[in-house]
């Protein structure tokens, strides 16, 4: 029976992978949450954007994307650690999605936006998230 390069993956990082091919994952909607509680108003998913963006703030032209720390492979945190089998598979997908964010990023920039990642991995502290998003947000574009 062909095997899943899924089977080599734990249960819990393999549903953390499933939420983030996602839009609406739990992450991005505890950012909203709190963007709201902050006062702060926004669009959702703009396809019209590069990267479809998952927050953004036309006036403002911000844009904020939350990413899982594995499918999007964040540097240096211990939630992306690759699956130990597998990694002809792996290695290169992830790399895919890096590049994709990347490429995403720039195009965006180029077009005058102000983008920034929030990780899963942020959640753990939200006054410090919450810190970050206001620094990012009350701050005129062409000053960031
Ligand atoms: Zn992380």
């Amino acid at each position: 029976m062909p095997q899943q390069p899924w089977a080599d993956v734990p249960d819990a990082r393999r549903a953390v992978m499933r939420a983030n091919k996602a839009k609406n994952t739990k992450p991005e909607i505890v950012v909203r949450r709190m963007l709201h509680a902050m006062g702060y108003r926004f669009r959702l998913h703009r396809r019209d954007l590069p990267g479809t963006p998952d927050i953004v703030f036309p006036g403002r032209r911000k844009a904020i994307q939350v990413h899982g720390c594995f499918w999007h492979q964040h540097e240096g945190c211990r939630r992306a650690t690759l699956p130990a089998t597998r990694r002809e598979f792996w290695v290169p997908k992830l790399a895919r999605n890096k590049q994709r964010d990347a490429d995403a990023e720039a195009r965006l920039r180029a077009l005058g936006w102000k983008v920034i990642n929030v990780w899963e991995c942020e959640l753990q502290d939200l006054g410090r998230l919450e810190a970050k998003l206001q620094s990012f947000l009350a701050v005129a574009n062409d000053e960031l």
